[in-house]
């Protein structure tokens, strides 16, 4: 498709213009393979601010893919909501409908936003076990070593949506495929 005939727009501080949809590069843009599901929890995406800009951010995708309770502002968190955190108990289906808070950004500052959320009484949460992410384009232990779409995609798995999952889980390769050719390296 030709990048021009896509919304564009230009966010302040990028440096290139951004899918309005998906916040992609236009080059890398996957809104064609975007099929929005219910969320299967109400979904606050905390992200830093240095985030916003970052190519290899997955959150507001995460977002868009899901439709229903999704909060990608500074919305308050409920009381009792569950933050997504490195080995903390795993997410069950009996927390399905929960509020459920993920943290975006580089492993250091997620980790820092994460503690400030846990001394405001919410509790952590982890994923279950699963294979190692095959898209991933950052370091660090479990869930920050998965994109931030894939650990929703399997918070879903995990609370019991399987088919919410399955969707979130096919726009990793396609989100990582198209930023790496625009970055100019082979996938
Ligand atoms: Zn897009």
């Amino acid at each position: 498709m030709d990048p021009s005939a896509k919304p564009a727009t230009l966010l302040r501080g990028a440096r290139q213009a951004r899918c309005i949809g998906c916040r992609a590069a236009l080059e890398a843009c996957v809104c064609d393979v975007l099929r929005a599901r219910e969320a299967p929890f109400a979904l606050h995406v905390r992200m830093h601010p240095n985030e916003r800009f970052r190519t290899t951010n997955t959150g507001y995708l995460a977002a868009r893919a899901l439709r229903g309770r999704v909060h990608m502002g500074d919305e308050a968190i409920p009381a009792g909501a569950l933050v997504l955190q490195p080995g903390a108990r795993p997410l069950a289906p009996a927390d399905a409908g929960a509020a459920l808070v993920v943290v975006d950004g580089a492993w250091r500052q997620a980790r820092r936003l994460s503690r400030r959320l846990l001394t405001r009484g919410h509790c952590a949460v982890g994923l279950p076990p699963g294979p190692p992410s095959r898209y991933a384009l950052r370091e660090g232990p479990p869930p920050a070593h998965y994109s931030t779409l894939e650990a929703v995609a399997r918070a879903c798995a995990a609370v019991g949506d399987g088919e919410a999952a399955r969707a979130l889980a096919a726009l990793p390769a396609a989100f990582v495929e198209r930023a790496l050719a625009v970055r100019g390296m082979p996938s």
